[in-house]
């Protein structure tokens, strides 16, 4: 059989978990800063010789752990750190989700720390992103550092993204990313507290056994290697009519700047993390409520319901690696044993990839992009290996399924 053509440095075979629905498609890491646009150096998600993905040992792995253990070891970094004054003494990230919330609530209330939490807010909130937040801050019982970014360079550094490497989240992700070590710098807070380290999602099984992050995600050496949707720091200033000053914010920190001493942990490491649970913690201790409708692209009512631009965000998945957000949220919820894997795969086939068309016009007027330009955008993105045009319309090749044009 003739090979199709593989875009961007992707795996060239695709192959599915046995165990769960995702593919090796999935990027586990991209060098952000590099020159993200051909994925140089870009990890994907490993599926073993057994046939089962690293996402899923890692998971099955979480059974095994001495979690009672794990609760010493977080007490002990707590005592460590503890104010006994009335400084804050952790920051917490967030945008008053249900994960976020119970970590926050959690760190607070449970283990008796001063959290700061902060909030790099969404692109385009939505009503229930809001009020998640408000309920977050005013029944939860939390101080809340929101940073909003100059939305006019926020609007432009999108639509780039877009048109660059069809991400629409990608200055989001990294200004999200890069803003708690600073606002901890700048406070003189000393330990950061993500929630879940995305075990669920792109882990690889070295990465699960330690809860310090690896700081050099956070800094960077030398300004003429980075690179912002897609165009590289200096280029940005000549071409686009930036300056460095608009989009300082979104990169990540020199390192001498940086609080000595600082630590980052992900609060999933100490404790077991189930999704629905943090849910259901959210709605009982911060007011969080789901929306009463599905998330286009999935079947889940309070996953990551802030942005209107998340739906977009994953449909852009499908696009560039065959798997959009149902693949995601089924996976998780096999792996949580909420459902089989005949479950999983007939959500995924009833709406992974469907079109995010409830705020499509209202994000594009904002973003000021045609839909002729977004569609002809997509087209660019989808990899010969992955998709074929049939009868006018893009089919994947293939599927989890196994329903796929050469399936
Ligand atoms: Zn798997």
């Amino acid at each position: 059989m003739k090979k199709n053509k593989v875009l961007f440095n992707l795996p060239k075979k695709i192959v599915f978990c046995k165990k769960c629905v995702v593919s090796n498609q999935v990027p586990r890491s991209i060098p952000e800063f590099k020159h993200v646009k051909n994925r140089r150096g870009a990890k994907y998600l490993n599926i073993g010789r057994d046939g089962i993905c690293d996402p899923c040992k890692v998971h099955n792995r979480r059974d095994k752990i001495d979690w009672k253990k794990r609760e010493l070891e977080l007490l002990q970094l707590l005592k460590k750190y503890r104010s006994n004054n009335d400084n804050y003494d952790c920051l917490v990230p967030g945008s008053g989700g249900k994960d976020s919330a119970m970590q926050a609530h959690l760190l607070k209330y449970k283990y008796g720390m001063n959290p700061l939490c902060i909030t790099w807010p969404p692109i385009m909130y939505t009503d229930y992103g809001r009020e998640n937040l408000m309920n977050f801050i005013n029944i939860g019982g939390f101080d809340n550092l929101t940073f909003a970014p100059n939305g006019e360079v926020m609007r432009r550094l999108t639509r780039m993204s877009i048109k660059n490497l069809l991400h629409p989240f990608q200055n989001f992700i990294l200004g999200q990313k890069n803003l708690a070590p600073k606002i901890a710098t700048k406070f003189n807070i000393k330990l950061i507290f993500y929630g879940e380290n995305n075990a669920d999602h792109n882990e690889s099984l070295a990465e699960s056994s330690s809860s310090l992050t690896d700081q050099s995600m956070y800094i960077y050496k030398n300004l003429n290697e980075l690179y912002l949707a897609g165009v590289k720091i200096k280029d940005l200033i000549k071409n686009y009519n930036f300056k460095y000053k608009d989009f300082v914010n979104f990169l990540p920190e020199r390192k001498e700047k940086l609080l000595k001493g600082l630590q980052i942990h992900y609060l999933g490491y100490f404790i077991k993390w189930i999704p629905q649970e943090a849910y259901y913690y959210a709605i009982e201790n911060t007011g969080f409520k789901a929306r009463p409708y599905r998330t286009q692209g999935s079947f889940s009512k309070y996953v990551s319901i802030d942005d209107k631009v998340d739906d977009l965000h994953w449909y852009t998945t499908y696009i560039k690696f065959g798997i959009g957000r149902a693949t995601y949220e089924a996976s998780q919820e096999l792996r949580n044993n909420h459902i089989d894997r005949k479950e999983a795969l007939a959500l995924v086939d009833r709406f992974d990839g469907e079109f995010p068309n409830k705020y499509f016009n209202e994000i594009m007027n904002y973003l000021e992009i045609t839909e002729k330009e977004f569609n002809s955008w997509c087209d660019k993105f989808r990899s010969p290996h992955i998709w074929i045009k049939k009868n006018n319309i893009w089919k994947l090749r293939h599927n989890a399924n196994r329903t796929g044009v050469d399936d």
